[in-house]
């Protein structure tokens, strides 16, 4: 078994899971709580409260609003929302819902509490937690990780993947529907025009989340989501030529031409999003490829295209060294053959 490290097996457990619906990143948000408050033991009817808490502004109707949906199977009820309907209605009491919530949502074999320290379809070797039927108990390597400041951003990663899975099962067309707004923050819905949620979280992961122009780590100073190939060349955002970066570092690029090492780097970044069950998978197909290398010819003609089409100059990466490829999906790969 190879080793790796609390923090990014975390990240492989978020992003390679199989979310057939939104409870991963529920429970992911409820432990991440848990954790930051260096909680050891918690009660299993708390955990199943929390969950039915945090689930009930997403799953009561709202006025005007369609109506959101918590599984990929668009015609079937998840339990949380029956839970949820059957508590508004008077049908259960709230200790009744608990333990509905408790039973079916949680600890039932093949819903979330038993299947979550999972990437694809395999355990991990070191789970986040152990329960029994009455109580949940953190393991230290989820109290590590969540005790640091500069893995709080992974909180904020995990509510964007449950808004953007959330989203996705409610409609239909997603991938076909959707765009951003001008400064690239937010998904949208083309009809309405309405905020999904904010988009740099979901693409950052993929890249490690580091600046895809320096290689350096965020720290605190500001980001934005940049068009990889200048957007007056290629004309539009796909998502494939979407990356985030310092906004420093893209102020620096402004129009240039980005140096072809870049290329390598986001089709990479690109076969990374793609092994993921993401919401952006469908996207990212749509408007390169089905196939990985239908997806590398349609970067790799883009960029030649530019190169011969248009006389900029070339941005190069500050520093050679530190460009290192996207190190952590190989990682959780060879981490996840040797499980
Ligand atoms: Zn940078």
């Amino acid at each position: 078994m190879r080793d790796i490290s609390n923090d990014l097996l975390w990240r492989g457990v978020i992003r390679y899971g199989k979310n057939q619906a939104t409870y991963k990143m529920a429970l992911g948000h409820l432990l991440i709580n848990y954790a930051k408050r260096n909680f050891e033991k918690i009660p299993m009817d708390d955990v199943a409260s929390d969950f039915f808490q945090f689930y009930l502004p997403h799953v009561r109707p709202k006025e005007g609003m369609p109506r959101t949906r918590q599984l990929k199977q668009p015609r079937k009820d998840s339990s949380i929302e029956k839970a949820v309907w059957g508590y508004d209605s008077g049908k259960f009491t709230e200790s009744q819902t608990i333990k509905f919530v408790k039973d079916n949502c949680l600890l039932a074999p093949h819903v979330v509490i038993p299947r979550f320290n999972m990437i694809q379809q395999k355990k991990i070797h070191a789970p986040f937690y152990r329960w029994d039927k009455s109580n949940l108990y953190l393991n230290d390597n989820i109290l590590d990780i969540f005790s640091l400041k500069e893995n709080q951003y992974l909180g904020e990663q995990v509510l964007s993947r449950f808004d953007l899975l959330q989203y996705t099962f409610s409609q239909s067309e997603f991938a076909s529907n959707m765009t951003y707004d001008k400064n690239l923050e937010h998904i949208m819905n083309m009809q309405t025009r309405t905020n999904i949620t904010k988009f740099k979280p979901a693409l950052s992961g993929f890249q490690d989340d580091k600046c895809f122009l320096c290689g350096h780590s965020y720290q605190d100073d500001p980001t934005e989501v940049d068009h990889l190939i200048p957007y007056d060349i290629v004309g539009h955002d796909e998502i494939w030529n979407l990356e985030v970066a310092h906004k420093l570092c893209n102020g620096d690029k402004l129009d240039d031409m980005p140096h072809r090492q870049y290329m390598d780097r986001i089709i990479k970044r690109n076969e990374a999003l793609m092994a993921s069950e993401h919401p952006l998978k469908q996207k990212m197909q749509l408007e390169a490829g089905k196939t990985p290398q239908e997806r590398r010819s349609r970067v790799e003609n883009a960029y030649k295209n530019a190169v011969k089409k248009f006389n900029r100059s070339t941005y190069n990466p500050p520093d050679k060294n530190n460009l290192v490829d996207h190190t952590e999906y190989g990682e959780i790969l060879r981490y996840y053959a040797s499980l």
